[in-house]
């Protein structure tokens, strides 16, 4: 099935291609991670400068103290030197005779191992003495010394010129003795010129020359050499060279007079060194503890922005829950100070947060008459510690002085320590509610006004109704007496009529007396006053009645039947209203029978158990029903759809109250008015009374098909 076209426009967006989605996602994880990145780089690349610098200002420390060292050797070597010059000058004042001049010069040679020989010669460079070191054999060959070097002679030239010592090239003398000893020694020649004209002349060996010049703590893990200016080496003395390590070398020129050498001295170093001292050591360990400091400060700012995330979505619910919550909240510190106040109860008493933030005892809402009473109120509550969670009722006013009821609900203002700061209130204003209850009191009020308006009404028309038949009877009773009394041929009134009289006067009485019972029961059934109930057989309530049903059937000749078992329970009633009912009935069936033959005219009264005498249930035998059974023109469907309807009637003089009445009382004291037609013809009206002492029951449904 294909998709409508317009559910392809409803479509959403098109969603961005996944490339797109991942360079927004790098992108925006680039910018959260940016400045972190960069801080992580630029604390890296100080460590490493750090370390590197701190390893380069070792290097240069060492080399420094080398190039020192060197200087110092070569201001000692320059020394020495010198003092030697000096050395060899005591021997100008040597005797001139060779044996004791070489005496002395073995003396010198003793005194001085770095010479390996001294020779005097005249003013031509002529050997005259010489006297050789005793701590070698014998280095030179003698025939060879002889002659002077042309570099000698240049050397003591330049010395006879300058007046002081001067320095000969040094020259490779290989050994002499013993022979066929390989190597030499290399050897530079001092000459000194005499004042006599002559020259003394010695052979330093450059070796013998270092190391007995220069302390041993130079060679101490240090080669040290002399070469010549142009780099080329004539002795080394020291450590030799190790294999791996670093090389610091330091050189210095050693400038003699007719000679310049150079002071070379090399120095090894373990290499390369991490942690070369203790200061590289502490920036590593620093830098170490700084990167863990950062490491640990980003997790701490990541929490800390999750937790300001959170806390600032709640801080939002909280604003959105105060300011959409209709109940007015207020919140006071311990010294009732008021600290918080939601939008609702601003405007609940009209009054801006500015002008209630802060007010203990001066509170703008408080009627002025009432406010020293709500602060004594508050302060023995809050010292009492009895919140009322419950609710209690208070008095308000507003900015514009109106004044409305409030309900208010407290509790402990707790902070996040679990240590009260203040109290906590909600205010509900009830003012509303309590329009709606006056207005429900006074329609409440109206109502009754009109029930009892009602009820006038309906005593009225029952009074109406109910007084014609006794007020008939003492009329006829009053008439016949009239007759009696009128009849001139019974005048003087013999003894039977007399007596006939004194009935009908006694009958006025009676009827009379019912009127006014009638009055008071009716008056009480519309007053809805507790009636006045009782055991009553039920033999007696048709008894009661039979006179006046008696004289209306004489009336209308109609003969009247009782079957009332003398064995049936009291039923349990107001009497009075029930005879009215019977009563009512009654009359109702004679009129019925108005149209009917004379011999057919008979109304049958019954009173029987519901449901049969013994055979019914224990609920049939809580009840009894009444029957009025006549003989009429029945009635037909029109007129029992409106046989209950006060007012209807279908007769001229009625007043078509009668069966409604009978209903409502019937109905009163628990039981049920039905009517049936009834075989051959007319109709049986039957209702049901509670047996007395029987305990309550629901009305019995059968009733239709008791026996009449
Ligand atoms: P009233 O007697 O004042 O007319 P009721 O309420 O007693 O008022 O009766 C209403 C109507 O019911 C009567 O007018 C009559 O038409 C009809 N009615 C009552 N009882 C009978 C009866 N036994 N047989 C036939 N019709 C009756």
């Amino acid at each position: 099935m294909s998709e409508p076209p317009q559910a392809a426009l409803d479509l959403p967006a098109t969603p961005p291609a996944p490339w797109r989605r991942t360079l927004r996602a790098l992108r925006s994880l680039w910018r959260r991670w940016f400045l972190w990145v960069l801080l992580a780089v630029l604390v890296m690349g100080l460590l490493v400068t750090v370390v590197w610098l701190a390893g380069r200002h070792e290097v240069e420390q060492v080399q420094a103290r080398l190039d020192r060292d060197t200087a110092d050797a070569v201001a000692d070597l320059r020394a020495g030197l010198a003092r030697n010059v000096q050395s060899l000058q005591t021997l100008q004042a040597a005797p001139q005779d060779p044996a004791q001049w070489g005496a002395v010069a073995a003396e010198l040679l003793r005194g001085h191992r770095e010479w390996l020989r001294i020779e005097w010669r005249d003013a031509r460079f002529g050997l005259l003495h010489a006297a050789d070191t005793p701590y070698r054999p014998e280095v030179f060959d003698p025939a060879e010394r002889v002659e002077a070097s042309p570099d000698l002679v240049m050397a003591c030239t330049a010395a006879r010129r300058q007046r002081s010592a001067a320095y000969a090239p040094s020259h490779y003398v290989p050994f002499v003795q013993p022979p066929g000893t390989a190597g030499g020694l290399e050897v530079m020649d001092l000459c000194l010129p005499l004042e006599s004209g002559g020259y003394l002349v010695a052979a330093y060996g450059l070796r013998g020359m270092l190391g007995e010049m220069l302390g041993p703590a130079l060679m101490r893990g240090q080669e040290v050499s002399l070469a010549e200016t142009d780099g080329t080496r004539l002795v080394s003395l020291g450590t030799a060279r190790r294999v791996g390590n670093r090389v610091f070398t330091a050189q210095q020129l050693l400038d003699l007079p007719g000679n310049a050498l150079v002071l070379r001295v090399d120095g090894w170093r373990t290499a390369p060194d991490l942690f070369p001292n203790v200061l590289t050591g502490l920036v590593t360990a620093m830098s170490i503890a700084l990167v863990s400091v950062l490491v640990l400060l980003a997790r701490d700012t990541r929490r800390r922005e999750q937790a300001e995330a959170e806390l600032s979505d709640a801080l939002a619910f909280r604003k959105a829950m105060e300011d959409s919550v209709m109940t007015g909240l207020r919140a006071r510190d311990l010294q009732g100070r008021i600290t918080y106040v939601n939008p609702a109860f601003c405007e609940m008493v009209g009054f801006a947060p500015e002008e209630l933030l802060g007010a203990s005892r001066d509170v703008p809402y408080w009627p002025s008459e009432l406010a020293h009473e709500y602060w004594q109120r508050q302060r023995q509550r809050q010292a009492s510690g009895d919140f009322a969670r419950e609710g209690f009722e208070s008095v308000f006013q507003r900015k514009d002085g109106t004044r409305f009821p409030v309900l208010i609900f407290e509790a402990p203002l707790v902070n996040a320590q679990r240590v009260q700061t203040g109290w906590m209130s909600a205010f509900i204003d009830i003012s509303e509610q309590r329009r709606i209850e006056e207005i429900s009191r006074a329609s409440q009020e109206r109502l009754q006004a009109s029930a009892r308006l009602a009820a006038v009404g309906e005593m009225a028309s029952l009074l109406s109704h109910e007084l014609t038949q006794p007020l008939a009877a003492i009329a006829s009773y009053a008439t016949g007496s009239l007759n009696l009394l009128a009849d001139p041929a019974a005048a003087p009134v013999p003894a039977p009529e007399r007596e006939d009289i004194a009935m009908a006067v006694r009958r006025i009485a009676e009827q009379a007396d019912r009127a006014g019972q009638v009055i008071r029961s009716v008056h009480d059934f519309v007053r809805r006053r507790d009636r006045t109930r009782e055991a009553v057989a039920p033999r007696l309530l048709f008894d009661a009645v039979l006179p006046l049903v008696g004289l209306q059937a004489r009336k209308l000749g109609v003969r009247i039947e009782l079957d009332v078992p003398a064995d049936l329970p009291a039923v349990q009633c107001d009497p009075t209203l029930v005879e009215q009912v019977i009563l009512n009935l009654a009359r109702n069936g004679m009129q019925a029978m108005d149209g009917a033959p004379p011999g057919q005219r008979v109304l049958c009264l019954a009173a029987a158990r519901v449901g049969g005498p013994v055979s019914a249930g224990a609920a049939a035998r809580r009840w009894l029903a009444l029957s009025v059974t006549d003989r009429g023109s029945g009635i037909d469907e029109a007129t029992a759809a409106r046989l209950f309807t006060p007012f209807f009637t279908t007769r001229p003089d009625g007043m078509g109250l009668g069966l409604s009445l009978c209903r409502t009382v019937v109905e009163q004291h628990g039981g049920e008015l039905v009517h049936e037609p009834s075989a051959p013809c007319g109709t049986v009206f039957r209702f049901t009374l509670p047996v007395a002492g029987a305990a309550p029951a629901l009305p019995p449904t059968e009733t239709a098909a008791a026996p009449g």
